[in-house]
């Protein structure tokens, strides 16, 4: 992670649309600081008989449209300021997506790389000891997202359930399909940000059939962005990286046989056939569609001159800095903001909450044909007012996701 601060950045797009919404700077102020945050220490054993006592945080940005929403993270750089950020951005997207949601974010400072399953496991259930009283599936309902997956969301179900003492399934999204979680989440995210590149792709004049993609993060989101783009759009994958390093192929690379070796090897890096580059190099290679997909502050003023993608596509949060962003604009670059690229998450958590409140399952065709749904109504208004008002699409989706969250604080008489 860079020394860029996102909450400061996601601020600064908050401000980019009050004067086209006549935002008072009263109101303003209150869209600024989240809303409640809970910072919690959390004892936990370790396999070595040790007690070691880790950070964690749960921020509840704004709830004026609806029960919060956000993943937990797992990292070791984390800071409160990236969890304020990431919490500010699920209001603006759940917002923008239409969803009668607000934004939360929640984490905890380790390095699962570093710790054993059972070490994990006992982690994400102290976790969910520590703010059990903070979450609810009528309150705040967590997710996945960096370094987490369907199996701690399993585990933090399972805890939370015990601690109220009946199944809850309600309480968080992302959970395995055998136990309440729904069809379609695990690739959501990167299947709804493709239907956004396809549109764009229609709007920008750029021919899917062998576009050239690279893209920065090979976890859950990243791979499937990979899977996707060449199975289904049959784009042209020349590159990919994890937090080892990259890997690149002129020709394109299997994505398929790709997965099996970093399931071996732990890594991208050293695929045969391929040849390593840096994540650096990754982001500045001449290709179609640059997609980041692995963390924040990728692309800074350090590196946007330098950026050749014709198409840059957010399927992480935040991954372009606010003074990134102005010079790309300035340069024509098209970039489908992250708010609008990778709400497809977010979408199909709220569809599993759905599920999950009337005990249904709903099978993969209809999660996927929902899914597309929403995601193409969400890119015509971006797209729509972004032509209308001449502004960056970011800007565009900060308007309309800021307008519904400011009409509704001021129906519930908040302003
Ligand atoms: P993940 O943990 O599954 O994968 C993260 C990937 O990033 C891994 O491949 C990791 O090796 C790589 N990585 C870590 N540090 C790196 C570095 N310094 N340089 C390059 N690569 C690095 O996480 P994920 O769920 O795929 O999330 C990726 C991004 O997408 C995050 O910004 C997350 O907030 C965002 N996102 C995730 C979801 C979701 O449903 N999981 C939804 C919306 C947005």
């Amino acid at each position: 992670m860079s020394e860029q601060n996102l909450f400061e950045d996601v601020k600064k797009h908050l401000c980019s649309c009050s004067a086209d919404l006549q935002v008072t700077p009263n109101l303003e102020a209150i869209m600024k600081m989240p809303m409640r945050e809970l910072h919690v220490s959390i004892p936990v054993r370790m396999d070595d008989g040790s007690i070691r006592a880790f950070a964690g945080f749960r921020v509840q940005y704004n709830d004026a449209l609806g029960p919060t929403k956000g993943g937990i993270r797992f990292h070791p750089d984390e800071t409160i300021d990236t969890i304020r950020g990431l919490a500010a951005i699920m209001t603006w997207k759940c917002a923008l997506h239409n969803l009668p949601l607000g934004g939360a974010k929640g984490g905890v400072i380790c390095n699962p790389k570093k710790m054993s399953r059972g070490e994990i496991e006992r982690l994400a259930r102290a976790y969910i000891q520590a703010v059990c009283h903070f979450i609810g599936p009528d309150r705040d309902i967590p997710a996945p997202d960096v370094y987490t997956d369907a199996s701690m969301m399993a585990w933090m179900m399972d805890e939370y359930s015990k601690i109220v003492q009946k199944t809850t399934f309600g309480v968080i999204t992302g959970k395995p399909v055998s136990l309440g979680g729904s069809e379609g989440r695990e690739d959501a995210t990167a299947r709804g940000g493709w239907f956004i590149i396809r549109e764009a792709a229609k709007d920008t004049g750029i021919f899917l059939e062998g576009a050239r993609v690279a893209i920065q993060g090979f976890g859950n989101v990243g791979a499937n962005a990979a899977l996707i783009g060449q199975e289904l759009f049959s784009c042209t994958v020349v590159a990919v990286s994890d937090s080892r390093g990259g890997i690149y192929s002129r020709i394109g690379l299997d994505i398929r046989a790709l997965l099996a070796y970093k399931e071996k090897t732990g890594s991208v890096t050293d695929f045969p056939g391929a040849e390593n580059i840096t994540n650096d190099e990754l982001l500045e290679l001449e290709v179609d569609i640059l997609i980041p997909a692995a963390l924040e502050n990728v692309i800074t003023l350090d590196n946007a001159s330098r950026i050749k993608a014709r198409l840059i596509a957010e399927f992480a949060n935040g991954p372009v800095s606010s003074d990134a962003d102005a010079l790309l604009h300035s340069r024509g670059m098209p970039i489908l903001p992250d708010i609008l690229c990778n709400g497809g998450g977010v979408i199909v958590s709220y569809f599993e909450m759905v599920q999950n409140f009337n005990l249904d399952h709903w099978d993969a065709e209809e999660v996927n044909q929902r899914l597309e749904k929403k995601m193409v109504v969400a890119y015509k208004a971006v797209h729509d007012l972004s032509f209308k008002n001449n502004v960056p699409m970011r800007q565009a989706g900060y308007t309309i996701a800021v307008g519904r969250v400011v009409k509704a604080m001021k129906s519930r008489g908040w302003v």
